[in-house]
């Protein structure tokens, strides 16, 4: 596997937790369970993310590249949002180095 194979896996796969981050935004349903379903979109994608590097027989200088892109696509992921259960929305954290206490949108706090 080339070093343009590893950029392509990587980058399909980015748009692919676009995506899956879109659909989550997007679609109509409890934001308790909106809650609980993303760690386990993200973890579950992540997972399905190594398997395919598995099956692709990527070499062991892959899995390294591979290893930090999966840590920074969880932790932007998992930081980089947080569940209003007041006004029910699913919201971006832009300082995704600080923990939200309390909603951009309605102050409510988060605790
Ligand atoms: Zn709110």
């Amino acid at each position: 596997m080339s070093t343009g194979d590893l950029i392509f896996f990587v980058v399909f796969f980015w748009v692919v937790f676009i995506t899956a981050r879109l659909a989550v935004f997007a679609i109509n349903i409890d934001i308790k369970l909106k809650k609980r379903l993303w760690p386990i979109i993200i973890f579950s994608l992540s997972g399905m993310l190594l398997v395919i590097a598995y099956l692709l027989d990527f070499p062991t200088k892959g899995y390294v590249v591979l290893g930090v892109a999966v840590a920074a696509i969880i932790y932007t992921n998992l930081k980089g949002f947080y569940f209003c259960e007041s006004c029910g929305k699913m919201l971006a954290n832009k300082k995704i180095l600080v923990t939200v206490e309390s909603c951009e949108k309605c102050g409510a706090s988060l605790k």
